[in-house]
């Protein structure tokens, strides 16, 4: 369906956006169509449940919105069963989908926003697990010349937060499906710190992380139906344990992480808390009194104020830490002066 659209109700900060041509997908053929009809000299963007976007007012070209559905068993041995998704999928009812088929490896990343299609952009993470553990392959069509391929997990390049979607080699493939390979046989997975003290001395399985990790959350995080926001705004500073130790001396109780490839991540939530943001509100932005890499919106309906504050809170802690902070959500479109007649 091709229309010129609204976006307000297609990202989770509520902001007021234009898309030139907005068509949303629900089948390969509709995306082979979408990608024929649009102008070959505009640019071909993509959206799934808007929930790690800050969208600017305009955004030029054809936005598709990939909303193709379907769960379909590829193999089974007894133990491994290969489950390939439609990216338009809901991300948490796939969780529990495969949690209520004794299909395990997901249980930590319960209730995190947004579609199936999205979780290898950024390699969705949260309580010490991250997607690309689980993933087999992602189907993609190139968004400019139509082709078809599917990405084994070694050719995404995933990374903390990160992929080859979101680089140049990469960022001309739409997501159409993603295979998981889920073992019923999984090591739970109840070491980050958060979660293991929530479980206490409960016997581990999976039942009690998948409800654990869903009590913090909803504890922890606002419900962006009901509070803008895209959960954490920054990234967690990636760095050399040399580099994170000296900080610590500087900063005792700073929490260090390991991360991959010989680095570690230090919170930023911690750092910038150090700083006092917790509670700051400018412009109908604010930054959450709960968590303090969680900015919530309270009335401001463009991207504006939410980049401004995120900005101010960037340099505070570059200029207190030497540390840079990278934001989180994809920064999409354009202003209104910017954008071409
Ligand atoms: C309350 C809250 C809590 C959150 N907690 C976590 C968390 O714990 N861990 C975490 O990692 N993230 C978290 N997030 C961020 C967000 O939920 C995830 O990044 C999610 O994967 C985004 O999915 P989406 O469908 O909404 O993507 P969108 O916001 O629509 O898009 C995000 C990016 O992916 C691209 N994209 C989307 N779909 C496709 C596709 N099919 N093909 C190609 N590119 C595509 C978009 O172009 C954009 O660049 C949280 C967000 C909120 C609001």
């Amino acid at each position: 369906m091709r229309t010129s659209g609204d976006l307000t109700r297609f990202n989770t900060l509520g902001l007021n956006a234009t898309a030139n041509h907005l068509v949303t997908v629900s089948t390969l053929v509709e995306l082979d169509k979408a990608l024929h009809e649009a102008v070959v000299s505009e640019p071909i963007e993509v959206l799934g449940g808007g929930s790690n976007v800050v969208l600017q007012p305009v955004i030029e070209g054809t936005l598709l919105h990939v909303a193709i559905k379907g769960r379909e068993l590829r193999a089974d041995d007894g133990r491994v069963a290969v489950v390939c998704v439609g990216a338009g999928e809901t991300w948490h009812d796939f969780v529990v989908w495969c949690h209520h088929r004794g299909l395990n490896g997901l249980a930590n990343l319960a209730l995190i926003p947004g579609s199936v299609g999205a979780a290898p952009i950024q390699n969705i993470g949260a309580y010490g697990v991250e997607v690309a553990q689980w993933i087999r392959a992602v189907h993609v069509t190139n968004r400019y010349s139509g082709e078809r391929l599917q990405l084994s997990r070694d050719a995404c390049e995933f990374g903390y937060r990160d992929s080859i979607f979101k680089h140049e080699a990469g960022a001309h493939w739409i997501v159409t499906a993603v295979e998981f390979a889920l073992d019923r046989q999984a090591v739970v997975q109840a070491s980050y710190p958060s979660l293991r003290a929530r479980l206490s001395d409960a016997p581990l399985s999976h039942d009690a992380v998948l409800a654990a990790v869903m009590a913090i959350r909803r504890e922890r995080l606002p419900d962006p139906v009901v509070t803008p926001n895209v959960g954490s705004f920054f990234k967690n500073p990636l760095m050399s344990q040399d580099d994170a130790d000296v900080l610590a001396r500087h900063q005792p109780g700073l929490p260090i992480f390991p991360a991959s490839e010989g680095l570690v991540k230090v919170s930023a939530g911690w750092l910038i808390d150090r700083l006092d943001w917790r509670g700051v509100e400018r412009n109908g932005v604010k930054v959450s009194d709960d968590h303090a890499l969680v900015l919530i919106g309270c009335g401001a309906t463009s991207a504006t104020p939410w980049l401004a504050l995120a900005d101010d809170i960037a340099k505070s802690v570059e200029s207190a830490f030497g540390v840079a902070l990278e934001l989180e959500p994809r920064v999409m479109g354009c202003t209104a002066e910017s954008a071409k007649s």
